[in-house]
């Protein structure tokens, strides 16, 4: 059971006023609110810890450093990974794709090859990607999604060919909310000897994930997005294929020996964390992890949807609001369009009343192509949303309706 009243308190940003208004954040899967155990964590490290890792000898360092490796045990467990060299720290779900594509694309990827991406990547799983093919004269191909938002992988049987070099999709859409069946074309594309690369940005903070049962060959998330600081992510790689990568980034930690002459690299993970890292915020993650785990993953994938029943529900029945998105399977998202109003006109006023959700191409271009617009709204939910806050929305959204007869 979520207890929603004792989980705000956690957040105190929540009790803030705009223009007078209690704060309605419903822009969740942009970023999500730190629980002060998080922000604490912060504070203390820097107060009375800090210290760079991996490189000293004296008190503070080595103390650095064993937080900073249990933080990735901890990471290892949350999403179920064999090994603790498969889970490297990056700066997010963007900077752990970029170094698969720069990394996995320079080892495997040449002229003539194809990456298979879907319809409805948000921008940080396709722009590395065309880079990729760019540099190499590769080709991308696309999966598509039907008007509800459910991916076509009856098609991929089609898509795939012996140039095939990667897949690379996400477990649940940023736009539509739909989740994929990520282990089928998991299964789908080992069958033919592909790797596939998951983009977990907007399911992990939603749902368990187990990269052992998936089998996916990466896994990519974001620690802001699951109530961690910024600039912290995560790429878990199979360990099989982690070896025969080239490093992404050279410099300190990521070395073994260096000469003029010859440089060797270090084992897994560190032949991927080049430089100083975020490693304050790494074991962040840690702390938030430990809420989440301590707030019970079941308790808040329950929760989540009883809010994404209500919200679907008290939204549709808003006169001439659409939504996009309407597979069976979502995370806590409504994507949608009020008539033939301006997002940003309906986003602004929805600001006025201290609401705050996103506007505009949500990161995701191709796939607000496919539906011919510009633009949307998108309300993201989690665990400290309330049902009232979901009904003051939706009286709002009514008011907008009737103000733009
Ligand atoms: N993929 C998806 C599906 C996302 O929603 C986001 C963030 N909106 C990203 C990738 C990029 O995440 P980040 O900006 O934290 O790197």
């Amino acid at each position: 059971m979520i207890d929603v009243i004792n989980i705000r308190k956690d957040f105190s940003v929540l009790n803030t006023k705009i223009y007078g208004n209690p704060l309605i954040y419903l822009d969740n899967a942009a970023t999500a609110q730190k629980p002060e155990c998080v922000i604490q964590t912060v504070a203390e490290l820097y107060r009375t810890a800090n210290a760079n890792i991996h490189r000293g000898v004296h008190f503070l360092s080595e103390q650095c450093t064993e937080k900073y490796e249990q933080a990735r045990e901890k990471v290892r467990q949350f999403i179920n990974a064999e090994k603790k060299s498969e889970i490297i720290f990056t700066s997010g779900t963007t900077g752990s794709i970029n170094t698969v594509a720069t990394s996995f694309g320079e080892q495997f990827v040449f002229e003539g090859d194809e990456i298979i991406v879907s319809e409805m990547e948000h921008h940080s799983n396709i722009v590395p990607w065309q880079m990729l093919c760019k540099r190499k004269n590769a080709t991308i191909k696309i999966i598509p999604f039907d008007d509800k938002g459910v991916l076509r992988i009856d098609l991929l049987d089609s898509l795939i060919n012996e140039r095939t070099k990667i897949i690379a999709v996400t477990h649940a859409s940023n736009v539509l909310g739909t989740i994929n069946p990520v282990r089928q074309i998991i299964a789908k594309a080992h069958s033919y000897n592909i790797p596939v690369l998951v983009d977990g940005a907007q399911a992990v903070p939603h749902g368990n994930v187990d990269v052992c049962d998936l089998d996916c060959d990466f896994y990519t998330f974001s620690g802001h997005k699951i109530y961690a600081p910024t600039g912290i992510g995560v790429l878990y790689g199979k360990e099989k294929l982690l070896e025969q990568m080239p490093p992404y980034q050279g410099g300190g930690d990521m070395i073994s020996t260096v000469t003029f002459e010859k440089t060797t690299y270090a084992q897994l993970p560190l032949k991927f964390e080049a430089g100083t890292l975020n490693f304050i915020d790494a074991i962040a993650l840690g702390a938030a992890i430990d809420y989440i785990n301590k707030t019970g993953r079941q308790n808040i994938i329950e929760y989540e949807h009883k809010l994404l029943d209500y919200a679907t529900q008290k939204m549709s029945a808003v006169e001439g609001l659409k939504i996009y998105g309407e597979a069976d399977e979502k995370v806590a998202l409504v994507s949608f369009l009020l008539k033939d109003i301006h997002h940003l006109d309906t986003g602004m006023i929805l600001d006025k009343k201290g609401i705050a959700v996103r506007t505009g191409t949500l990161c995701a271009e191709p796939l607000l192509t496919h539906f011919g617009k510009t633009g949307m709204v998108r309300a993201s939910f989690v665990f400290y949303n309330t049902f009232d806050e979901i009904d003051i929305l939706c009286e709002n959204l009514k008011k907008i309706s009737l103000m733009f007869k």
